[in-house]
């Protein structure tokens, strides 16, 4: 087989817009490990970002960011070792259009939660906020991977620069537009967060017509879609999914809190 580094591939995890992901066993050790390697053709400005968006996942160490353990090149294949998510992602574990409980969404938002505000608190928005790119470990513990267009909210570089990557499901307004910040991730759980609640994306279509919707369409009703989600719960997905970011919550850690409280008091 082939071998990056120290690393023997075993097999294939995933892939996604830019990368490849491999199970890695490492040659010494014995222990497992996930490599990411590109599979564009690299220009030096690919090899820079794929460099950066190491940089950033290894700087920001949290518990539920998935850890870096090693970036290297071998030959012209940079590849970047990080901790292997052995359940694989979110997306993989609840197939489209299933509902989840939301005793399970709560638990994800919480800990996706912690992670982004972590990020946003270090001046890092993720921008790619996504159930394929949330991982699971063997204890079930989500993680939060893919920092590939990650970006420092006071950075000079154009947001732009790096095009508008993969699909426009769940981009915000603002980003849409060519602008970001925190509220940006705080929008994007606020539709996977509804897809969890009712099964159904609340936009659907082109990404022409994706753009449009994200613009200027209400998302419609969940207690209509689905009977039981109470209108403090939706209140609440409605809130982070506002066009204007400044009428979302304050910062993602407040709206895992309000969800979490709406399911708590409908418990009782
Ligand atoms: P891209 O930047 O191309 O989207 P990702 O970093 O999201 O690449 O990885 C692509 C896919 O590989 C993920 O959606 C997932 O299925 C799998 N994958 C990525 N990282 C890991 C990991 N640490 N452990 C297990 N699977 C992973
Ligand atoms: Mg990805
Ligand atoms: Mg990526």
């Amino acid at each position: 087989g082939q071998r990056l580094g120290n690393y023997q591939l075993v097999r294939m995890l995933g892939k996604g817009g830019f990368a490849q992901v491999y199970l890695g066993e490492h040659i010494h050790l014995g222990t497992q490990a996930a490599i990411k390697v590109l599979h564009t053709r690299l220009s030096d400005s690919d090899i820079e970002a794929f460099r950066m968006e190491a940089r950033t996942i290894a700087r920001l160490v949290h518990p539920h960011i998935v850890r870096v353990l090693e970036f290297g090149v071998e030959g012209n294949t940079p590849f970047l070792v990080m901790e292997y998510a052995a359940e694989g992602t979110i997306r993989k574990q609840h197939s489209k259009g299933t509902i989840l409980p939301l005793e399970t969404i709560t638990s994800y938002v919480q800990q996706i939660s912690e992670a982004l505000q972590y990020a946003h608190d270090q001046k890092v928005v993720h921008r790619d906020i996504k159930p394929e790119n949330m991982l699971l470990d063997k204890q079930h513990r989500v993680l939060l991977s893919d920092f590939g267009i990650a970006v420092a909210v006071q950075s000079s570089q154009d947001p732009m620069a790096r095009g508008i990557a993969g699909t426009a499901t769940y981009m915000s307004p603002e980003q849409i537009k060519g602008k970001f910040s925190p509220a940006s991730d705080q929008y994007a759980l606020g539709i996977v967060v509804y897809e969890w609640l009712c099964g159904e994306r609340p936009f659907q279509g082109s990404f022409t017509e994706l753009c449009v919707q994200h613009l200027f369409a209400s998302p419609p009703s969940l207690h209509e879609k689905v009977s039981e989600i109470s209108p403090a719960i939706e209140k609440i997905v409605m809130r982070a999914l506002a066009k204007e970011p400044a009428q979302r919550f304050q910062d993602i850690h407040t709206f895992a809190v309000a969800l979490q409280e709406a399911y708590e008091t409908r418990e009782s």
